[in-house]
């Protein structure tokens, strides 16, 4: 087999100058079309996981190539000190379509969330009542990697090496409503969750929990803030995952899927919350910009013109029924979870998630690995019901081959440091 020389250096530079941060799987890609990715050598890959539940399109889908390629022509960047026409479409898509009157946009995840904590502390503090600024928050949540969401995440390994950390935050059992209400005192401003736990395993919420902690949240002078930067913009069958919960959050989050790849975070609240920012307390210098929501615009446009919605619930149903099929005929599965697509698949003790998504891999499927033994796809919304018939095949046939030769429990990606040096061939900037 031919060495593939770009992917080579590429993977040298990589371990080289950038710091090490990721375990990327053996692969670098040159460029993608609908839901196939296509590797440095020429190779095709199924992208299951669409960049995290950020793909929401697809990979160089023509209606967004084509808006994002108008806007840098006309207007990338211009900072906040002006009105950008853009921002003010998307936001009022956003109200239009979600609870929520007013938004303000930064750059990411993570961004959003500090921003949802921000305000939440920030409406008491304009209230007169700067002692109500403590947040609850669940185990195994996950709010992003900033100080304050780090904090904000209910998993002691993504704080401890950077400890003190932002005191206010308290950690209680997901989906236990009894332990929300033991954990809630007069200071208290915020109860932050997912309503599907992504990063920890795909864990939805229940409904009825959901429901009693926004009545108590009621009852309380309590501010709901969902965290939907992985389940919004019809990731779950809905615009919005609170939808399917008949509920309404004080505050959102998105992010992920919002502009199809383009980097973006949202924080949308309702009027009566937005009072938490007056002019000067918050800001970011890239957030908002022309070309970010000019793509958002056209993603939520192509999701309402083309009826993605219900691509999204009838592939899903195809793929829990599918899934399931395989759960009750490959005793391997033990659990299949999620909601639309966004599904974990979680195996039994002694497979290991790192090893089935190196089985897919090197079969031409992505997916991610969470946690030890559960692999999680979050596919482009645009998947054609054909196209999911093909991962279940694949899937089943890796199944079937497992009961024959167990797998071993260790991914087989480890890195390679015995590569030949060779230069890459980039100019420097003159
Ligand atoms: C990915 C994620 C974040 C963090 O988003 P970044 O863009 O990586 O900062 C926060 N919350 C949830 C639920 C997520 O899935």
């Amino acid at each position: 087999m031919a060495i593939d020389t770009d992917f080579q250096l590429t993977k040298e530079y990589d371990k080289k100058y950038c710091m090490q941060v990721f375990a990327p799987l053996e692969v670098a890609f040159r460029k993608g079309k609908g839901i196939y990715l296509y590797d440095t050598a020429g190779k095709k890959y199924m992208d299951m996981i669409g960049g995290i539940a950020v793909n929401t399109l697809g990979h160089s889908h023509k209606a967004l190539t084509a808006v994002i390629a108008k806007q840098s022509k006309e207007l990338i960047h211009c900072s906040n000190y002006y009105y950008i026409p853009e921002r003010s479409e998307l936001a009022f898509r956003l109200c239009t379509l979600s609870f929520a009157d007013k938004v303000f946009f930064s750059n990411s995840g993570a961004e959003a969330n500090e921003g949802a904590i921000k305000l939440a502390r920030g409406y008491f503090y304009h209230k007169g009542k700067p002692e109500k600024n403590e947040i609850i928050t669940a185990k195994m949540s996950f709010h992003g990697r900033t100080m304050g969401t780090i904090a904000a995440t209910g998993q002691d390994k993504f704080r401890t090496p950077f400890l003190p950390s932002v005191p206010g935050f308290k950690y209680v059992e997901f989906n236990n409503f009894d332990a929300i209400k033991e954990a809630a005192d007069d200071k208290t401003c915020a109860i932050m969750l997912e309503l599907v736990q992504g990063e920890s395993g795909v864990h939805p919420a229940d409904v009825e929990y959901i429901q009693n902690v926004r009545n108590f949240c009621n009852a309380k002078g309590i501010l709901l803030i969902i965290d939907e930067v992985q389940t919004g913009v019809g990731r779950t069958g809905r615009m919005f995952c609170y939808e399917n919960y008949n509920i309404k959050p004080d505050i959102m989050t998105l992010a992920k899927g919002l502009a199809g790849g383009v980097p973006i975070g949202a924080t949308l609240c309702t009027e009566e919350v937005a009072s938490g920012f007056a002019v000067g307390d918050h800001g970011s210098t890239f957030g908002g910009n022309p070309l970010a929501c000019a793509a958002a615009n056209c993603v939520i446009n192509e999701i309402g013109e083309k009826n993605i919605l219900a691509n999204v619930n009838a592939v899903s149903s195809y793929l829990f029924d599918e899934l399931s099929n395989l759960q009750s005929k490959y005793n391997t599965i033990v659990s299949v979870r999620g909601k639309g697509l966004l599904i974990g698949i979680e195996f039994r003790e002694g497979i290991s998630a790192a090893g089935m998504r190196q089985q897919l891999f090197s079969k031409g499927v992505l997916v991610s690995a969470i946690g030890r033994s559960t692999i999680r796809i979050a596919p482009p919304l645009i998947i054609t019901l054909a196209e999911a018939k093909k991962f279940i095949a694949i899937l089943k046939d890796i199944l079937k081959a497992q009961k024959k030769n167990p797998l071993p429990t260790q991914s087989g990606s480890v890195a390679d440091s015995t590569q030949p040096t060779m230069v890459m061939p980039m100019k420097a900037p003159n």
